[in-house]
């Protein structure tokens, strides 16, 4: 029921709205993939990568201290522990090893942190195959050592110097170079996002993630379904991956947490559920934010990965038909989050991660209730903004 239908729709949300000289390369793709990530040798590949590299499974570890301060079996996934910080890795593994299959040797990727550029540089290197990561220039500043880490690991980082020079441009570099590279690039996007069958794609790819948690749960308390499960949502892939095997469990309550920046109704923010209307953007049909005459409206956050204006099809899906619920959460109840898993953990998280966990003091949490939260990256990239902000 929450799996998109043939063109790539769950209900009105997704499809693909695409240039017409993109049309081969989407229907390529389309027609290779599910046929591709269900075969044995790529899943065999897939999951040694993901053992061996990656260093999955990532632990499911009871949060003692923090359970006892909110008063419930608090899990955390820990996708911080992942190489590279994050779990930005299990999808670009997927994809590189598809675009091996496909026959592709030129890799391109749009990023705005540069979180995913660095992913998707480091899998290419893995490969050896030629990587362009295009990149607002804007961002390019802002992220100094991503972009150093991305030449360091043999990519090539174009800046993207229209509109506000940003991900939303560095996006539309990606799709052009796609256009003039049709048969030997392969275009590899960072998440749920993004023309079908993109959305499907990485949500299965990332979806080793609660696969993970239901059979961990099940070793450790006898049971595979948690009463919540929390992520925080920027594109939606980390919480994508999280939701996956939970979706026909209607037991577990799924909770996506948007950066809300400095409020829903301050005009600085990044929470497209609860800020955005329908319309079209990065090739899907979802909620963004947009202003009157439907331009696409900056997004902000204190958190770069979760700064992005639209939402993968599958939650705008997700919140429509009540599976799942999102909660906006500022700077501040993010910052606050930071220190609290830090001190009550010793796990330094990550932004984005921490609105995740900024969740657990808004539900209604009962002492038997189970509790898994997606720790989606580590902190170390933040620490400029730690130093700032807890004045270190
Ligand atoms: C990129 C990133 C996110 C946001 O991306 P999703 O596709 O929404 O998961 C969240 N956490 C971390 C650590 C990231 O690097």
């Amino acid at each position: 029921m929450h799996q998109p239908n043939e063109e790539g729709f769950y209900g009105r949300f997704g499809g693909a709205f695409i240039p017409e000289m993109l049309i081969p390369n989407i229907e390529e793709l389309e027609s290779k993939y599910l046929n591709i990530i269900s075969s044995e040798s790529f899943q065999k590949e897939y999951h040694r990568l993901l053992n061996d590299y990656a260093g999955r499974p990532s632990p499911l570890f009871k949060a003692e201290r923090l359970s006892s301060k909110y008063g419930a079996n608090i899990w955390l996934k820990r996708e911080d522990l992942n190489h590279t910080g994050s779990h930005k890795l299990n999808n670009t593994i997927g994809q590189i090893l598809l675009a091996k299959e496909m026959g592709r040797q030129r890799i391109i990727a749009e990023t705005g942190a540069g979180q995913h550029g660095v992913a998707t540089a480091t899998v290419c290197a893995l490969m050896g195959l030629q990587c362009v990561v295009y990149m607002g220039e804007t961002d390019m500043e802002r992220q100094a050592p991503n972009v150093a880490r991305m030449r360091m690991l043999g990519a090539e980082v174009r800046p993207a110097l229209s509109g506000n020079r940003t991900l939303k441009d560095a996006t539309n570099e990606a799709l052009r170079d796609w256009i003039a590279n049709p048969t030997d690039t392969f275009y590899l996007i960072g998440s749920v996002v993004g023309p079908h069958p993109y959305p499907d794609m990485v949500a299965r790819l990332q979806s080793v993630i609660s696969s993970e948690i239901k059979q961990q749960l099940k070793e450790k308390i006898g049971t595979e379904l948690p009463d919540y499960v929390v992520a925080c949502v920027g594109g939606g892939s980390n919480a994508a991956g999280s939701f996956y095997h939970f979706l026909d469990n209607p037991s577990v309550k799924l909770i996506g947490t948007e950066a809300a920046g400095l409020g829903v109704d301050s005009g600085e923010t990044a929470a497209s559920i609860a800020c955005g209307d329908l319309g079209i953007i990065h090739g899907s049909m979802t909620y963004l934010m947009q202003s009157e005459d439907g331009q696409i409206t900056e997004p902000y956050s204190i958190s770069a990965g979760l700064d992005y204006p639209g939402i993968g099809p599958l939650h705008a899906w997700l919140k429509d038909c009540g599976r799942a619920d999102y909660l906006p959460v500022t700077d501040d109840q993010a910052l606050d989050a930071v220190m609290e898993l830090t001190r009550l953990e010793g796990i330094i998280p990550a932004l984005e991660s921490a609105h995740a966990l900024a969740a657990l003091v808004m539900l209604p949490l009962k002492s038997s209730d189970n509790v898994v939260v997606t720790v989606s990256g580590r902190g170390d990239k933040d620490m400029k903004t730690y130093m700032e902000r807890f004045s270190l």
